[in-house]
């Protein structure tokens, strides 16, 4: 058919008319809200290794506030913390928080993300820190405070709302909250931008050093989902000469699938001596420019520095929580090999955002993000999940709602 002027016209016309005769929905999406149910279902920590799904009404969405319906929730070592021994002192709390979904409801006050993009039904957000009850912290101001300490949904004392958390199907997103519009990244991505930002900010942590550079020899002790994506990162900033060092084969095999060039198993090593030259051995008889330290074994924090040359660098990062001293030798380690260290914790809004930028450019140069998450379960297994998490059957487990 030739498209001249006057046809054009008649078939918008046409789109138009089989549009309005369908009565499509205005932008308020009343379809969207019709289909949110009166009850969320939360899977509750209500002692001590064991969660209860709870029902619970949905609140009304006051002008600040945003529904969430959610899609997906890895499992931090944090809630692994939680629903052993609750150092937190929660139970019973919602638990989840790096979690991901799409908006249902929005309150008439909700225009912008914290970065300042665009928001509306049916967009697929993330959350990082709440900011009531801290009027210091400025939306806007994406460099302020790290995320320790902060409230976060999920880690949140449980009140009369209840939808806290991201293991669940509803979550409820107050006003004042931290909320980023993620919708041109796919369900995987976004469930691991949270454990992606803390990387993101021991990386840059690390570079306050001077020392790591494109050609940097670099160590990464520990290969869990921390090490790996601290190796992928290290990647898409162009660092190439990597050594990972683990004593599990399948982890330290997916580390050079991740991008790591050499491996080291500790397991196959006698005494630090040893470990040390095969470390050497695998930069070609060079030691480390710098170390990142991913466990949270002292002993590890006690090893790595026999890995780095002088005037080299590490980044420690693998204690989220108190795991105990860890013995150096002041002389020996630092002051006579001047090593440069610098300690790394959480992250803060703008790693957050730096994130999304991350997990882009990981996809395009090919690496296998996407095969960290090894198992995903629906939200009525969440007690078996965290079971396979605490087993170290897999590396990142999700829950995954239908
Ligand atoms: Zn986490």
């Amino acid at each position: 058919m030739e498209m001249n002027s006057a046809n054009v016209e008649a078939v918008v016309k046409q789109v138009l008319e089989s549009m309005l005769d369908k009565k499509i929905p205005s932008q308020s999406a009343p379809a969207a809200s019709q289909a949110i149910p009166k009850t969320a279902h939360v899977a509750m920590l209500t002692s001590l290794g064991h969660y209860d799904i709870k029902e619970f009404p949905i609140p009304e969405v006051g002008d600040g506030d945003i529904l969430v319906k959610v899609e997906g929730c890895g499992i931090c070592g944090t809630d692994a913390h939680e629903f052993k021994k609750d150092p937190f002192g929660l139970i019973p709390v919602a638990l989840g928080h790096e979690g991901t979904g799409e908006i249902v409801k929005m309150g008439k006050n909700v225009k912008v993300d914290s970065a300042g993009k665009p928001l509306k039904v049916g967009d697929k957000v993330v959350t990082c820190m709440i900011f009531k009850d801290d009027p210091e912290i400025e939306m806007f101001d994406l460099n302020k405070k790290n995320v320790g300490g902060a409230d976060v949904y999920g880690l949140l004392p449980d009140d009369d709302i209840h939808l806290n958390g991201w293991f669940s199907d509803y979550i409820f997103i107050r006003e004042g909250s931290s909320v980023f519009n993620v919708s041109d990244l796919d369900l995987d991505s976004r469930i691991l931008i949270e454990p992606c930002a803390v990387l993101v900010h021991a990386v840059e942590r690390a570079k306050t050093t001077g020392i790591l550079r494109f050609n940097s020899r670099v160590v990464v002790q520990g290969c869990g989902p921390i090490g790996l994506i601290c190796i992928a990162v290290l990647r898409t900033l162009g660092v190439e000469n990597i050594v990972a060092v683990d004593g599990n084969p399948q982890r330290l095999e997916f580390a050079k699938k991740m991008g790591a060039d050499k491996s080291v198993n500790f397991m196959e090593y006698k005494g630090i001596e040893a470990l040390s030259g095969a470390v050497k051995d695998a930069f070609g008889g060079h030691l480390a420019d710098f170390a990142f330290q991913c466990t949270g074994s002292p002993a590890a924090h006690s090893n790595i520095y026999k890995f780095i040359r002088n005037g080299g660098g590490l980044c420690e990062l693998g204690f989220f929580i108190n795991g105990g001293d860890a013995t150096i030798n002041p002389h020996f380690d630092l002051c006579s090999k001047e090593i440069n260290l610098v300690g790394s914790w959480v992250y803060t809004l703008r790693d957050y955002a730096t994130t999304f930028d991350f997990l882009k450019r990981a996809q395009a140069i090919g690496l296998p993000m996407k095969e960290l998450i090894t198992h995903r379960f629906p939200l009525e297994e969440i007690n078996e999940a965290h079971e396979t998490n605490l087993a170290q059957k897999g590396l990142k487990i999700a829950i995954v709602n239908k």
